[in-house]
């Protein structure tokens, strides 16, 4: 150990008994105590698998940080053939400290920029030998945080490593001043770029970025991009399952506790919202309706004839569900006239004839479930939830489930046989190519104008298939509860598989 003070590294934890070990390691009333608590508040900023000071810190899509020279080397990930897309074929074994352990995909990791802006000012404050120049001796001045962190910039000091510290000695208020420079330079690093204030639950998009879990999700309703850099990111509905951000959220406590109590409750604050205004969705009770495929819909009974009308004059959304075609209804559709999943359908285009009915043009737009519902003059209203499919990271987890792809020893397990989730798209496509190349009815030239050409995205085969095929409702049901693309392509091969047989046998 050097000349700092009041450190004495490499002590065995056994000279101190354990309740005063419990009573150093408590954080004092007012939060962290920069002389008490030297030895946390380094590891912050301290890699958990090199333990030097972060050099790159990439952001893991479990809320997990590590130096990108300390990840693993990649290797090409197996029994992922959904999505067909080169930048997602690599990945790692997690190796961060901690139960994670999962295989994330290289395309899910980012530099951390926030955090590593953090990082710099930590280095910034404690590396330089620079102090006041008071008359008190250099040793003196030096203060715990900074021989810690000159510690562990010289690789002596392990993540986990605890410090014992002279108990009788008290802080000359060093500590304080070195914290209170590292706050006032880091804490305007730690600003969401969508409300301009303190990050609250922090969550980091793959490229890097992090913004409150709130702000960014708002964004995402009608953005798909990153507010900071533009990439293309998930869905608002993959964020309120992300991980937060782990070392930033800890970061944030230690640094700036009083500024984030008061953004948690002004956030509390401006949470309720008016429960009573919230069927707003008018909801037709008749068809399947697919995401991106056109519903046409004549339109004759008087209530849907005023409901359409308002749509039409409105934001031109309505949503479509299927009768209920269960006895007593399942899960949340228990004793409704309807079921509890369906397709929200833009209008985009209307004839009224003289007698007031009319032939719309629908397009559908995404999928939903039914919260709540209620009627409007004789027509149902609903307060919907979007569901979307599941994220891309799970999409794919699930493909190597299904595959028996062991993931804790990547290298050493053969695949077991069956069929990939792009085998199952090269069926439904090979079998729609087939019917359009026999001119059957189903894929005739007429069809074809109404529903488009076969689509290219797996994700929209099925939904293509189940709009041309006579298949009964309560099977198309299933691709409309289903947030997995992978499942319903299976669907949609049972589905040809039964079509084929019954052909083969006639
Ligand atoms: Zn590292
Ligand atoms: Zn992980
Ligand atoms: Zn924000
Ligand atoms: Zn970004």
């Amino acid at each position: 150990m050097t000349s700092a003070e009041g450190v004495g590294a490499g002590q065995s934890a056994s000279e101190t008994s354990g309740s005063q070990q419990q009573q150093q390691r408590q954080p004092c009333p007012n939060g962290f105590d920069p002389f008490r608590d030297a030895r946390e508040i380094v590891r912050l900023v301290q890699c958990s698998i090199c333990s030097l000071p972060l050099r790159h810190p990439m952001a893991l899509p479990c809320g997990n940080i590590a130096c990108r020279g300390c990840l693993p080397e990649a290797y090409v990930r197996r029994g992922v053939s959904y999505p067909d897309l080169p930048e997602r074929k690599l990945g790692f074994i997690c190796p961060a400290v901690g139960d994670c352990r999962k295989e994330h995909a290289l395309a899910d990791c980012g530099v951390d920029v926030t955090l590593a802006k953090v990082v710099e000012h930590f280095n910034s404050v404690l590396a330089s030998g620079k102090m006041g120049s008071d008359d008190s001796s250099q040793e003196k001045r030096f203060g715990r945080l900074r021989s810690l962190y000159v510690l562990a910039k010289d690789g002596r000091l392990a993540y986990d490593e605890e410090i014992e510290f002279d108990e009788e000695k008290e802080g000359d208020g060093t500590d304080h001043q070195l914290l209170a420079a590292i706050k006032e330079a880091a804490c305007s690093e730690m600003e969401c770029q969508v409300c301009y204030a303190l990050l609250v639950d922090p969550v980091t998009t793959q490229c890097g970025h992090t913004f409150c879990r709130q702000c960014i999700q708002k964004v995402l309703a009608h953005s798909l991009h990153c507010p900071s850099c533009r990439t293309k990111l998930q869905l608002p509905s993959h964020i309120p399952a992300k991980s937060s951000n782990k070392r930033l959220t800890e970061i944030l406590v230690v640094l700036c506790p009083g500024e984030l109590a008061d953004r948690a409750t002004s956030n509390t604050t401006a949470e309720p919202q008016d429960e009573a205004d919230d069927l707003t969705t008018p909801i037709f009770v008749c068809a399947s309706s697919f995401p991106s495929m056109p519903t046409p819909l004549f339109i004759f009974e008087a209530r849907y004839r005023l409901m359409i009308q308002r749509a039409w004059e409105g934001d031109k959304l309505f949503g479509m569900v299927l009768p209920n075609f269960v006895s007593n209804g399942v899960g949340d559709a228990e004793g409704t006239p309807f079921m509890e999943y369906g397709t929200m359908l833009q209008i985009e285009s209307i004839q009224v004839y003289a007698d007031g009915r009319s032939h719309i043009w629908t397009v559908g737009v995404s999928k939903f479930k039914i919260r709540k519902w209620g009627y409007r003059d004789d027509y149902l209203i609903a307060k919907v939830e979007r569901v979307d499919d599941f994220p891309l990271a799970d999409e794919e987890a699930f493909e190597q489930s299904c595959l028996g792809v062991n993931l804790g020893h990547p290298h050493s397990s053969p695949l077991a046989p069956g069929q990939t989730t792009m085998d199952a798209f090269r069926i439904c496509a090979d079998f729609c190519d087939r019917m359009i190349s026999i001119n059957s009815p189903w894929a005739s030239p007429n069809v074809l104008l109404t529903f488009g050409l076969r689509p290219e995205d797996p994700t929209l085969l099925p939904y293509w298939v189940a709009s041309i095929l006579p298949i009964v409702d309560q099977e198309k049901y299933r691709l409309i509860c289903s947030q997995s693309v992978r499942e319903r392509l299976f669907i949609t091969v049972q589905w040809i598989n039964n079509i084929e047989r019954i052909r083969w046998w006639v």
